[in-house]
């Protein structure tokens, strides 16, 4: 009896190890990586790399400089990282800005062609037989972030160059605007939608006064029409995000209007929307949406960047960040989102030889979450608005374990209201609430600890 009962208890710990390893999967989402062909040692520190912008590159060590772009040693050394972590991804997303930070003159086409050329055929190389969607960067084009709201000679030439991941159908709708969708690992019911947010971009000059550039909208909301019709869950995946920059006070990208219909989109069909995954912070962040009931309805994971470069942006106060990659792991019948495992490079240790790669966090080991869901990650973001140990916590993370200076009461609302309100309105509303609500809390607590000085004291 003691035997058989043995037997039983040790199938259904394989039943459940099986369960396990068919219900979850995993992929890399990497972004950022910003190649500086530039990047040489040996010269002034002004000289190390054009992207630092004269800026002296005082610790400037194989791996990169705060103040530099990234050199193709770190990026090879990711892509190798990436290969001996989870040598087989089930897919990767790969969310563009591949070139240096750089004035347009000193690139020009065919060099911002070749920077794309050379990262697009590490990846093939170290992954030839994963699946790779890959989207397009503001940095990706020529003068940068002037996309086209038709056909072009670098959608054309890009298009080519992935050619091997892009699947007849995408390869059309890449040409005329930078964007596809095709069902995910050409499995029925589930689907990936490829996004070339850079025409919503405001610095984008052509696509202004644009109701719709390269009916993009058009297109998305009748892929995620017949998505729900088809009964699909869908990822999207593109560059810049809509919402607010969490490191600078109401700092939007996309033009107003774009920005509401983005959110709408997402209101409409969050049902079959079952995680957004995008770049171009460079640091590790999320936005969520919400329905009308304030119910959390999606979430879009902002993954930090390899490139180590302190932003120029004026207002961001040492905008650096260390490299980092991300590992998703995901419920593979529902597309639920289930972990976020990011791994960096601490670089000033590993420019000294004391460091690599190595695992910087897992999300529901950190926050104490069961998995990833909107729902979980509303959670994380009251917390982060109530618990002073989350927020740290969290803003530590959001500059890769670069930053770890203390997250005071301006920050809090900068990184609170970026994550809770992607609205225009509904921000501007958010930083009044909650600006309000730490200046009071702020000076309750002061009166607060000083009454118990007091109290100490006078004993
Ligand atoms: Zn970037
Ligand atoms: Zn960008």
């Amino acid at each position: 009896m003691a035997m058989f009962k043995s037997i039983f208890s040790l199938l259904c710990l394989f039943l459940e190890f099986q369960g396990t390893l068919t219900l979850s999967g995993t992929f890399w989402h990497i972004t950022d990586q910003h190649w500086d062909p530039t990047y040489e040692l040996g010269g002034k520190p002004e000289a190390v790399c054009a992207s630092s912008g004269q800026r002296p590159a005082a610790n400037a060590g194989p791996f990169g400089d705060y103040a530099c772009d990234s050199p193709w040693h770190l990026i090879n050394s990711s892509v190798y990282y990436m290969k001996q972590i989870m040598p087989d991804p089930d897919f990767i997303f790969w969310t563009g800005d591949d070139t240096p930070h750089v004035p347009d003159q000193d690139l020009g086409e065919e060099k911002v062609l070749n920077i794309v050329r050379n990262l697009t055929h590490i990846i093939k190389k170290v992954f030839p037989n994963t699946k790779v969607y890959s989207a397009l960067g503001n940095h990706d084009y020529q003068p940068k972030s002037q996309f086209p709201a038709s056909s072009s000679h670098i959608y054309k030439q890009i298009a080519e160059m992935w050619s091997d991941w892009l699947e007849p159908s995408s390869q059309v709708t890449f040409q005329k605007g930078g964007y596809y969708t095709e069902r995910l690992l050409n499995r029925t019911g589930y689907r990936i939608m490829v996004l070339n947010t850079n025409l919503y971009y405001d610095q984008n000059k052509l696509t202004n006064n644009m109701i719709d550039p390269a009916g993009q909208f058009h297109w998305a909301e009748q892929v995620l029409t017949e998505a729900s019709r088809n009964k699909e869950k869908v990822y999207i995946i593109g560059h810049v995000p809509p919402g607010f920059f969490e490191k600078k006070r109401s700092k939007p990208w996309f033009r107003p209007e774009f920005n509401q219909r983005y959110v709408d989109m997402v209101q409409k069909h969050h049902p079959v929307i079952q995680g957004q995954f995008f770049g171009h912070h460079h640091t590790d962040s999320f936005r969520m949406f919400y329905d009308s009931d304030d119910n959390p309805i999606s979430t879009m994971f902002l993954s930090p960047g390899v490139t180590p470069w302190k932003t120029t942006l004026p207002g961001v106060k040492d905008g650096a960040n260390n490299p980092g990659i991300r590992s998703i792991e995901y419920d593979t019948q529902t597309l639920l989102v289930q972990d976020l495992v990011t791994y960096y490079l601490n670089l000033t240790r590993s420019n000294l030889g004391r460091g690599g790669w190595e695992k910087e966090y897992r999300l529901t080991e950190s926050f104490r979450l069961p998995d990833a869901s909107p729902r979980s990650m509303h959670r994380v973001l009251q917390r982060m608005a109530d618990d002073r140990c989350t927020l740290q916590k969290y803003y530590d993370f959001n500059s890769v374990s670069y930053d770890l200076s203390v997250c005071d009461a301006a920050c809090r609302v900068d990184h609170v209201c970026a994550a809770r309100a992607v609205e225009f309105d509904a921000y501007r509303d958010c930083v009044d609430e909650e600006g309000a609500g730490v200046v009071n809390g702020a000076s309750t607590t002061l009166l607060v600890s000083m009454a118990i000085s007091l109290f100490w004291w006078s004993w």
